[in-house]
């Protein structure tokens, strides 16, 4: 158990609900940058920019640019997870049950320009972003104890990001998070994947927003956040890792059309990688949640969100109709 005053980390799940928390004492130290200023206008004050590698941990990877590089990784410097102690849930008696909090928890640095945004950047290399997306999943899902990863983007402070120097986070974690242990349960109901039904009817709805070859956009029917869009690749694929480099590329292309009209409406949003836990076969998609609202009471009691922008009407602003 955590003992007072030591700082070690701890997976631990409610009393009775399947609602865990990763306790992580040390990311208390880490720099606010955004808390401070939205942008952080000197490049000398950034963890991230070339010129400042020695200021992170050391890099597991990047994508060469002659001597400097277009991206890199490395192990957050901060980190909610680590390799160590016990990864397997325990439990004292009736209501504690925990594990050490196991895993990895890395950083991917998307450009070395410190005020491109991911949306901002060519379609090419929002590809080389996604690819590293798929070496890190591919990688990190190999390794003992791994049951899930986790990719996602804290764009701006509402966002949760510290650091306004575009970057992408990946946790690798050691239980199946029950957010998408409930997704399997209720795919599992369905005969066939329901998505692949929903990509059909969607196509065809108001709440369509972009179609290409290989991928449909839309706003979904019950949104969580304002101009919420999910990024579905219309071949059944549990994992970025599975679409081909040339359908990939067609992900990149509507990620960039459907950030550049979120900018317009929120300067924060999430970009949530839905993939499928190793050995489940789910349809892969992409979240973006635009982060301009603030869940209150009613959503922290209920769990039911209250949201005053229609996916329709949203839909309507990311196809410029409005
Ligand atoms: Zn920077
Ligand atoms: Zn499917």
């Amino acid at each position: 158990m955590l003992k007072r005053g030591v700082v070690l980390g701890e997976l631990r799940k409610d009393y009775v609900l399947d609602r865990w928390v990763v306790l992580a004492p040390s990311r208390s130290k880490r720099p606010q940058l955004l808390a401070l200023s939205q942008r952080v206008k000197n490049d000398d004050a950034c963890f991230f920019c070339p010129g400042n590698e020695h200021l992170t941990p050391p890099e597991i990877g990047r994508i060469k640019n002659g001597s400097s590089w277009l991206l890199r990784w490395f192990e957050n410097k901060f980190p909610a997870l680590q390799p160590q102690g016990q990864p397997f849930v325990k439990t004292d008696n009736r209501f504690f049950k925990f594990s050490a909090n196991y895993g990895y928890h890395e950083v991917i640095i998307e450009t070395p320009k410190n005020d491109v945004s991911l949306g901002e950047l060519a379609v090419d290399h929002i590809l080389l972003v996604l690819q590293t997306y798929c070496n890190r999943i591919k990688t990190l899902s190999a390794l003992p104890h791994i049951k899930y990863v986790s990719v996602f983007k804290n764009h701006g402070g509402q966002a949760g990001a510290s650091i306004s120097h575009s970057h992408s986070q990946v946790m690798a974690v050691n239980t199946i998070p029950p957010f998408v242990e409930e997704q399997i349960a209720a795919y599992r109901k369905f005969i066939s994947c329901p998505y692949c039904q929903i990509i059909d009817v969607e196509r065809r709805s108001l709440r369509r927003v972009i179609e290409t070859e290989h991928v449909l956009a839309f706003t979904p029917y019950a949104p969580r956040f304002h101009y919420e869009c999910w990024i579905f690749p219309k071949k059944h694929v549990r994992s970025l890792c599975d679409l081909s480099v040339v359908e990939l590329l067609d992900v990149a292309k509507v990620l960039k059309i459907v950030l550049e009209k979120t900018s317009k409406v929120s300067s924060s949003y999430n970009l949530l990688v839905h993939e499928s836990p190793c050995k489940e076969d789910m349809h892969l998609y992409i979240e973006i949640a635009p982060r301009n609202t603030t869940w209150a009471g009613f959503e922290l009691s209920t769990g039911t969100v209250i949201t005053s922008v229609s996916p329709e009407d949203a839909a309507a602003f990311y196809r410029g109709e409005t």
